[in-house]
């Protein structure tokens, strides 16, 4: 890498209803990127001067660069599901210009060494990827990682993701020692002592299948613990990952009104779909937190608008084939959606929940920004970072899986119609997806 990496050019978009729920603009304003960063934005035709490229955005949203909170790029050691390189562009596809990757992987990110490695250019990331490193060694669960050094090499967050921290001396120490050093911490907030066997949400749809149901509970106590514990150190940080559930809002929502920073993050599947849609068996269903009732889809819906949610996180879980496409209780948890988080988000929360654009946009942007302290992020204020996603809220598209630049292509959403269609991805005032 040269010292001329931030030496991108101009880029002028022009035209564009501009969003930027950080800067509190909602309006039709010309946006010029130079360098990397963002020059100006002003009102149309008042930008003078001479430009290297103009962007037509008139008729289309142009907002700051969507962040994913919570991705799993499978590197290192799982290259075969899903790669750094691959994750990134179906990244870029959906309009994510930065993605938080979870430790999870194989070996897990739990050293300063894999956290460096992970950002290393050589691993072809074509948006920006910042690790969350694990909180104890191999997730385990028992011995604390090295949280100072683990933020030093780049790491966002800590968490044992896909796995909770059971323990509550390890919980209490994990918060206490992250707060220290402004850390948030990530929770997979599940009772594993409740779910183990089970595959899908408890209900009348899990009992006509035969399956086991983790019920909500086991979520709900986790939140309801974490956020006790966390009130008990000032700056302590806690942020739950994936919440699917009515009684973990009200935890949330406690937590909200008390001295620590309790914030959380909601998938596109878990606001689109119920535990029904599983229907005969369908593994493309099959997700870790489950799908949930019809009941606790709607509370969420009255999260995502009321403010409680601070973000849509997509959890893109990547399998292969022959992980996903066997028996239903064998199957392995988690679904793609990186390319399908923006137009679920249109159709059903827009068009369908009447949520206003201003606010999508902002649990895609300045929310998850403010979740992980991603500084010049998530808003186009002046001298912020030149990464925008210009978006058709209005254009109707067909989503084709065997299209997707994930390496996988486990979805349940193959074939579905969409409203919002994301138009082209900038990061650090470079086009790193352009839709055809
Ligand atoms: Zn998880």
């Amino acid at each position: 890498m040269t010292s001329d990496k931030s030496k991108t050019g101009s880029l002028l978009i022009k035209g564009g209803n501009l969003i930027d729920p950080a800067a509190k603009i909602d309006a039709v304003m010309d946006l010029l990127l130079r360098d990397g960063h963002v020059a100006e934005v002003a009102l149309p035709n008042k930008i003078r001067g001479g430009v290297d490229a103009n962007f037509d955005a008139r008729g289309l949203v142009v907002a700051p660069g969507f962040i994913d909170l919570h991705v799993h790029l499978r590197e290192p050691g799982q290259s075969y599901k899903e790669t750094i390189a691959t994750g990134t562009a179906a990244a870029a596809a959906g309009g994510f210009t930065s993605v938080c990757c979870m430790p999870n992987t194989s070996p897990v990110v739990d050293s300063q060494e894999w956290v460096a490695w992970i950002q290393q250019p050589q691993r072809g990331a074509v948006v920006n990827v910042f690790p969350v490193a694990a909180a104890t060694q191999a997730s385990k669960g028992a011995v604390l990682t090295d949280f100072r050094g683990l933020q030093r090499a780049g790491a966002v967050a800590v968490s044992d993701d896909g796995k909770p921290i059971l323990n509550e001396t390890i919980m209490r120490e994990t918060l206490r020692l992250a707060a220290e050093i402004n850390l948030p911490v990530i929770q997979h907030a599940e009772d594993t002592r409740l779910t183990e066997n089970c595959s899908m949400n408890e209900s009348t749809t899990s009992f006509r299948l035969g399956l086991r149901g983790m019920t909500t509970a086991a979520e709900a106590t986790v939140v309801d613990r974490d956020v006790q514990l966390a009130q008990q150190f000032t700056g302590a940080r806690l942020h739950v990952a994936h919440l699917s559930t009515a009684d973990a809002l009200k935890a949330v929502r406690r937590g909200k009104r008390g001295k620590a920073r309790v914030t959380c993050e909601i998938t596109p599947h878990h606001f689109t779909l119920t535990d029904a849609d599983i229907g005969e068996y369908n593994t493309y269903c099959k997700m870790n937190p489950p799908l949930r009732s019809a009941g606790d889809r709607e509370a969420l819906l009255v999260a995502l608008a009321d403010g409680t949610v601070d973000a849509i996180a997509t959890d893109h879980a990547p399998h292969a084939t022959h992980e996903k496409i066997i028996e239903f209780e064998k199957a392995l948890f988690g679904i793609i959606g990186l390319e399908t988080a923006l137009g679920l988000a249109i159709t059903r929360l827009h068009r369908e929940h009447k949520i206003p654009l201003a606010r999508i946009v902002e649990l895609l942007t300045a929310g998850p920004a403010r979740v992980v302290d991603l500084r010049g992020r998530g808003t186009l204020a002046r001298g912020s970072y030149a990464d925008v996603t210009i978006f058709d809220p209005k254009r109707r598209w067909t989503y084709e899986a065997a299209k997707s630049r994930s390496k996988s292509r486990n979805t349940p959403f193959d074939g579905w119609q969409l409203t919002g269609k994301v138009v082209a991805t900038i990061v650090g005032g470079k086009i790193a997806h352009r839709a055809g």
